[in-house]
């Protein structure tokens, strides 16, 4: 089969590799659409050491079932699906708790790191373990459905905060995950919605999808815009989807005393905490990793459209062409965000 593989650091080659074969439990999917993710950017220059070369990278993908291993039941050659991101073992403490994010054993989709080694959907095909795959609805298209991954990220994060009903949102960071973030909260019945970043088209896409405003946090005194927005006390819920600390400062001290804050992004390592400032205002905090169980309700709000993930694709390109429009991500061409590879 074809496949883009990433031959070293920053260069991918679209070349000919062995056909995959599908073990016992396990499905061989040939891909049709596979989006190229913000972790897929970081890892091609080994920055992250999550994409060792060669790699064959893609976690965010939709297919058709082509064959299946030994032991594969309720599945059939021609089945339209999609895959959890993660594979998780289904037997350790977590898993049985249906912490499958949490697993013990957990392998992600299109990982090359120093523990294992897992091919992703840059490629014609992939083999994927059956418990992990979710069937598509038949009005779905395969570009939209590729866009479940990152949705079901935003899902889960918006479900680990409690909210109530007209609560005041404050997003900081309107990259792919924070678009998807306003809108699901807009769908948790949410009052106003706050966005907050440095980019002016982003700011107006996120009002496009539901914010109520945004905010340039290059420009203003973000805290004191957000009080001014929300009767002088602050948003009642925020949530962080950068990871530096300057952007963990402005969602803190953008919230109300007691207010929750929801923490997404992780870019860095560590942050400077401003520990007496959230302790003194007994700020609670809700990390989110990835999704455990969000896929069947993204994927009806996907088919539904009570989520708009059009406005986020910015480009469908054959897998061939995958050198090029990594490189362009890679370079932060602007308004790119998401581009779609079509084996
Ligand atoms: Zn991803
Ligand atoms: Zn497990």
């Amino acid at each position: 089969m074809k496949a883009l593989v990433l031959e070293e650091y920053k260069r991918f080659v679209y070349k000919e590799v062995p056909d995959p074969q599908p073990g016992p439990g396990e499905v061989m999917v040939q891909v049709k659409a596979c989006g190229i993710c913000g972790s897929d950017i970081h890892g091609m220059d080994g920055s992250t050491g999550r994409r060792i070369p060669p790699s064959i990278m893609g976690h965010e993908a939709s297919g058709v079932i082509h064959a299946s291993g030994p032991g594969v039941t309720g599945w059939q050659a021609g089945d339209r699906v999609t895959f959890d991101s993660t594979i998780s073992c289904g037997q350790c403490y977590f898993c049985r708790q249906g912490f499958i994010n949490l697993c013990d054993n957990r392998r992600v989709m299109g990982v090359s790191c120093t523990e294992y080694r897992q091919d992703g959907a840059f490629a014609e095909y992939v083999i994927l373990p059956q418990h992990i795959l979710y069937r598509l609805p038949e009005s779905l298209p395969f570009e939209e459905a590729a866009m479940v991954e990152p949705l079901s990220v935003a899902f889960h994060a918006v479900n680990r905060v409690p909210l109530s009903i007209n609560d005041s949102a404050v997003v900081v960071g309107t990259g792919m995950v924070g678009l998807l973030v306003i809108q699901a909260l807009r769908l948790a019945g949410c009052g106003r919605v706050i966005a907050v970043d440095v980019d002016q088209d982003r700011l107006n896409l996120a009002c496009r999808l539901g914010a109520d405003v945004g905010l340039r946090s290059d420009l203003l005194d973000i805290p004191a815009e957000v009080a001014h927005l929300t009767s002088g006390r602050g948003a009642d819920v925020g949530f962080e989807v950068v990871g530096i600390s300057q952007t963990v400062k402005t969602a803190l001290a953008s919230l109300r005393k007691g207010g929750s804050l929801g923490l997404v992004g992780n870019l860095s390592a560590s942050v400077d905490f401003p520990l007496q400032f959230a302790v003194t205002r007994q700020i609670t905090l809700f990390s989110s990793c990835a999704s455990a169980g969000e896929y069947p309700a993204c994927l009806d709000m996907l088919a539904r459209k009570s989520v708009d993930v059009h406005p986020l694709i910015n480009g469908v390109a054959p897998l061939s062409e995958g050198n090029a429009w990594f490189q362009r991500l890679y370079q932060r061409e602007p308004g790119l965000m998401k581009v779609i590879l079509t084996p």
